[in-house]
């Protein structure tokens, strides 16, 4: 069974932009190649799941959010020859009445941050132990996300920095960045 660092992507990887759907706009935050190296070189998998509404809002397509992933990846290679293992992404989102919406993408689903539908598919895919394994995001979703799976979960100061407050719900970690947050997982596997 492996272990796993699940990770949020807009506020937490890239600098956080509001709906954000064109790959010029992506930004890493500071630490997170540094990061996300550290991840690769300490036998975690390291997976990311993000809510991308952008889809079922009609800012962009499937395919466009596909090609931001890639372009992250790249990025992060380039910085420090930090990898992702893969990525999961919820296209959907439950409430009509925007007036650019996607109807395909309108549905309640099973793998919108808070709920666990990722992290099911992703535990299935690559045999994760999830008892052993971290969520680190910068929203009280992803917290939320976490607890429901069973994760530990890290809060970061970057990004929405959990001021999103949606969910009462507090983290078992704090960390000023993503270095920090991997550094506080490193140190208890220790
Ligand atoms: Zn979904």
């Amino acid at each position: 069974m492996k272990k796993c660092v699940f990770l949020d992507r807009d506020g937490t990887i890239n600098k956080y932009k509001e709906l954000l759907s064109k790959k010029e706009d992506l930004e890493l935050e500071e630490t997170a190649a540094a990061a996300i190296k550290r991840i690769n070189d300490n036998g975690y998998l390291c997976i990311v799941l993000t809510n991308q509404p952008v889809i079922a809002r009609n800012l962009c397509t499937f395919d466009d959010v596909l090609e931001i992933n890639e372009e992250l990846k790249r990025m992060l290679y380039k910085a420090n020859r930090a990898y992702l293992d893969d990525v999961f992404i919820c296209p959907h989102h439950p409430d009509r009445g925007y007036p650019e919406e996607n109807e395909e993408f309108k549905v309640e689903c099973e793998c919108r941050k808070p709920k666990i539908g990722m992290i099911k598919e992703a535990q299935k895919k690559y045999e994760i132990d999830l008892s052993g394994s971290y969520l680190i995001g910068d929203t009280t979703i992803d917290v939320q996300t976490g607890k429901n799976a069973g994760l530990k979960t890290i809060l970061l100061n970057t990004g929405l920095k959990g001021t999103d407050k949606k969910f009462e719900v507090r983290p078992d970690l704090y960390a000023e960045n993503l270095i920090g947050a991997v550094e506080l997982i490193l140190k208890e596997g220790e």
